[in-house]
């Protein structure tokens, strides 16, 4: 019994019907841009993510660039953000003519915090983002006072977070991913816990006007044709996809739901393996599991292990960003930030995926146990 990482055709299955009328509907009317099947997904969104603004756009890293943007930044402006995150955290910063400044984890939730924050927060600072990773939100209530305190504005990358939220205020309701920042960038990419069938994304924003800003900047800058206010690009959200993603979004609390009894299960069935580092939530949190991501010292001989036993596995992320080779001119050093360096050597994702069913989860628990050398 082959365990992929992750297998997308299962979730395609159960609603072909669904969406094969959702894709058919799109293309009878022959309206591919903009339009009402995007109007409905980002009202539908910003119902469910409990904001009072959401701006579809062509990815994730559209969505964390264009808020960026609609800051006007000036050079040398930066924003902090982690070094343990997808590149297009510090990419989108970059295009959006920011200086990036790299900080360090939280060794147990891989998330940014006041903690990390604070040791390479400049008076040039405009924005942070805090990147919800693997799907538990980072701790907004102190990143939001830290912003305050100093001015800047807050960005949530909530690629890996959709779904997932917080107590932010100890005892109120909890709050989603994407709804206490400034702003919040979301990912339609397949292997998100909403995917597209192809590339999309979406901005979250409290305010109304740096909203319109970022829906202008997605139209070359103009709400009305030829009419530009600013200098934007082409970053539309797909009638096709925004039609395909309001089929799956209905849907979404249940698979959180399934990802989350198979974290249930891993940790019952791998508690006792001392070797094994399982994630941990921190109070207050609802985590999404995007991924179901362990520490090990042996990460290396695991995985082979597991691919012997063809069992899919993950390494997000193996080089921590202040040492990619494009940003070499940063000055990022090894032994800069160790935490995330060490999270880079240590971690191992594992198969969550909403359908992964009993028996697969039982097989990778299995050979987790007996490379350790636990009985099944
Ligand atoms: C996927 C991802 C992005 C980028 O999203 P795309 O849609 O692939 O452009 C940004 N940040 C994080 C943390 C991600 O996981």
């Amino acid at each position: 019994m082959q365990v992929p990482l992750l297998d997308l055709k299962p979730q395609y299955h159960a609603l072909k019907d669904a969406i094969d009328a959702a894709i058919e509907r799109v293309v009878a009317s022959q309206g591919f841009i903009m339009g009402p099947e995007v109007e409905g997904l980002e009202r539908e969104l910003a119902e469910y993510l409990g904001v009072p603004h959401a701006v579809g756009c062509a990815s994730g890293t559209d969505a964390i660039l264009l808020p960026l943007r609609a800051l006007d930044p000036e050079p040398g402006d930066e924003v902090v953000l982690p070094a343990f995150t997808f590149f297009a955290t510090a990419g989108a910063a970059w295009n959006a003519g920011f200086r990036p400044v790299f900080c360090d984890i939280d060794p147990v939730t891989f998330n940014v915090t006041r903690e990390t924050l604070e040791p390479v927060w400049s008076d040039r600072v405009r924005a942070v983002i805090p990147v919800h990773l693997f799907g538990q939100m980072a701790p907004m209530a102190e990143i939001n006072a830290l912003a305050g305190e100093r001015g800047a504005c807050v960005l949530e990358d909530c690629a890996q977070a959709i779904g997932a939220s917080q107590e932010i205020e100890p005892g109120a309701a909890p709050v989603r991913a994407g709804a206490s920042g400034d702003f919040g960038a979301f990912s339609f990419f397949p292997t998100k816990n909403l995917g597209g069938f192809g590339d999309g994304g979406l901005v979250t924003a409290r305010d109304p006007e740096l909203a319109g800003k970022v829906a202008k900047l997605r139209l070359h800058g103009g709400r009305q044709m030829y009419q530009h206010e600013m200098v934007g690009t082409n970053s539309r959200l797909d009638a096709l996809q925004a039609a395909i993603l309001r089929v799956k979004l209905p849907h979404l609390d249940e698979w959180a739901r399934a990802r989350r009894e198979n974290a249930c299960a891993y940790h019952g069935g791998l508690d006792e393996v001392a070797e094994v580092r399982l994630p941990e939530v921190m109070t207050g949190n609802f985590h999404v599991y995007n991924q179901f991501t362990i520490r090990v010292e042996q990460r290396d001989e695991l995985r082979e292990h597991l691919a012997g036993e063809g069992i899919g596995s993950g390494i997000y992320y193996p080089v921590p960003l202040h040492l990619q080779e494009c940003f070499a001119g940063l000055g990022g050093r090894e032994g800069m930030l160790p935490e995330t360096e060490r999270a880079c050597r240590e971690v191992l994702s594992l198969p969550i995926f909403p359908e992964l069913g009993e028996d697969r989860l039982r097989r990778v628990i299995d050979a987790v146990r007996s490379f350790f050398g636990y009985g099944a």
